[in-house]
């Protein structure tokens, strides 16, 4: 069933209408009748139960235990990899199509039941109903482009566009890496693992899936849909545990073949050393796809639609609390227009409530009492280095809620510009000019999103050439992967830019073998 119809994106799902907001809660309703569950690992067929679990809770209601998931230890990491490294020799040799119909299947059944694993994202990760549903629209459109890419791919191995040399018979074929360790993170914790999981195994690899500690039940929900469709055991298998002691031991392990990690910049670095550190029994060198952190940034010049940047500026910052790694958490405006822009930004901060996303408010809780401690301390950084325009404290409720926060007048050396704050935390800095504001939202460490507005055809050109960024947007919110017409990745500190969702990325996952016959 080879598609060469056009990639068309999953709509999203309107829930101004009465009836789609009904339907979401019907879907909450369910969910919450099968929570607390016992969740194994995946170690090939085996479904191993631990006495150390992971409790995984609502961040927006704390009493809510969404499930018990099972804890790899060394010793079941090492089954896991020995059963990896075992399929691999026959994964490898089915055919591109047959993998890709795996994932033709399981994106047909995400669609299907798309609220309910919306749902249970609402409960594990505290997004409300349109930041669920985007993430599952996200997880569906990846499963498909890159079983469709495979296709592609697949022709291109049998068709071969090498020059031709007489006398010759010359092939390039991509084929697969072996063993990969994935490590998502909770912040899109359905859509970045589905995305980098099936990537891997749709060209031939096998996959040791260690998810995010914050939100393993949603990542199960998605091993057992591959298994529904029959997905062979031991391609995917499911390894929670803990990043610091899993983690670490499956990404130095001699026999890993590649690591395809999404997370935070300092994680993502020290990934990178034990990528780099050869060991006993090791004889290659491990490939790394780290897509990491950013502190992004919206640059407004006095030619720009003011409403329109002061909109995209609040939707940027603070949708899912600003813990996106697209998130636009600084401005940047010019003198001219500063105090009617920050005027705009401060109403419109104003006016998202704070509360529960199972009612979908539009303001939720952050991830977790770590995360809420850190944003907190940036807050209280924040209050030396700016003036506080609003918000600035915890907000109510049985969870992880913090009111949105502006600061005003903040130096560009200031830390809460520098640094990633990963919250509902937004610094907004004057500069002179747009040539001032272009070097202040380049003098950062990252790279990964960032916007301009103006309606200065001049400027808008230049700054397209100057803005250092993998995803740059003109007129329009920094925002995240719209598989197929916005890959995603990022520069400098960033990550490796491995463009998530674009016509490139599946060759990460691959090696290109040149045979020449005479
Ligand atoms: P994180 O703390 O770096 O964790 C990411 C993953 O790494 C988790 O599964 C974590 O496991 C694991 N991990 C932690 N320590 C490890 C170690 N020593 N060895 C191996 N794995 C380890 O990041 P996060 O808090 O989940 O996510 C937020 C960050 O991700 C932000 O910086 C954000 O900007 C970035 N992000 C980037 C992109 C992008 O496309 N560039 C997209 C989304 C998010 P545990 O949960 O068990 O600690
Ligand atoms: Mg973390």
């Amino acid at each position: 069933t080879a598609n060469i119809s056009p990639f068309v994106n999953e709509p999203f799902v309107n829930f101004g209408l009465e009836e789609n907001k009904q339907a979401m809660e019907k879907a909450i309703s369910k969910v919450k009748s099968e929570l607390g569950q016992n969740i194994p690992l995946h170690i090939g067929e085996r479904k191993v139960f631990t006495e150390d679990v992971i409790t995984s809770v609502n961040p927006g209601n704390l009493d809510e235990v969404i499930g018990y998931v099972s804890k790899a230890n060394q010793a079941l990491a090492e089954e896991a990899m020995h059963i990896a490294v075992n399929t691999f020799e026959t994964w490898k040799k089915v055919s591109a199509s047959e993998r890709a119909e795996y994932l033709f299947k399981a994106a047909a059944l995400m669609r299907e039941r798309k609220h309910e694993f919306s749902a249970l994202m609402i409960l594990e990760s505290g997004k409300n109903y349109a930041e669920a549903d985007a993430d599952t629209a996200e997880a569906i459109d990846f499963i498909e482009f890159y079983a469709r890419e495979m296709l592609r791919l697949e022709q291109i191995n049998e068709t071969q566009p090498l020059t031709k040399v007489q006398g010759e018979d010359n092939r390039l074929t991509y084929i697969p890496l072996g063993v990969g360790v994935v490590i998502p993170p909770w912040n899109f914790p359905l859509a970045i693992c589905v995305g980098m999981t099936t990537a891997a195994v749709v060209s031939g690899n096998t996959v040791l899936l260690k998810p995010a500690s914050t939100t393993p039940v949603i990542a199960h929900k998605f091993v057992a849909l591959m298994e529904e469709v029959g997905l062979p055991a031991g391609v995917i298998n499911f390894i929670p545990g803990s990043g610091a002691e899993v983690g670490d031991y499956l990404t130095s392990h001699p026999k890993t073949r590649f690591i395809s990690f999404t997370g935070s910049k300092e994680v993502g670095l020290h990934i990178s050393k034990l990528a780099a550190n050869t060991s006993e029994g090791q004889i290659w060198i491990k490939r790394l796809i780290a897509e990491m952190g950013g502190k992004d940034g919206i640059v407004v010049d006095e030619t720009a639609g003011l409403d329109a940047a002061a909109q995209a500026i609040v939707a940027s910052a603070f949708g899912f609390q600003g813990q996106k790694c697209s998130a636009g958490s600084r401005a940047i405006i010019v003198e001219a227009v500063y105090d009617e822009v920050v005027e705009k930004v401060k109403e419109l901060t104003e006016k998202l409530v704070v509360g529960s996303p199972e009612l979908n408010y539009p303001a939720g809780p952050v991830i977790d009492k770590g995360s809420y401690d850190k944003i907190l301390g940036y807050i209280e950084i924040g209050k030396a280095e700016g003036t506080l325009l609003t918000g600035g404290s915890p907000a109510v409720g049985n969870g992880y809620y913090i009111e949105p926060t502006v600061f005003a007048d903040v130096n560009p050396d200031a830390r809460i510009m520098k640094e990633e704050i990963f919250g509902p935390v937004l610094a907004i800095c004057k500069a002179a000019d747009y040539k001032e504001a272009i070097h202040i939202y380049n003098d950062t460490e990252f790279g990964l999103t960032g916007s301009y507005f103006s309606s200065d055809q001049k400027r808008i050109e230049e700054a397209l050439e100057t803005m250092h960024c993998g995803n740059l947007y003109i007129n329009r919110k920094c925002t995240g992967a719209l598989v197929g017409a916005h890959p995603f990745g990022g520069f400098n500190m960033s990550g490796t830019d491995s463009k998530a969702g674009g016509y490139d990325y599946l060759l990460l996952f691959t090696q290109a073998k040149l045979t020449s016959r005479k």
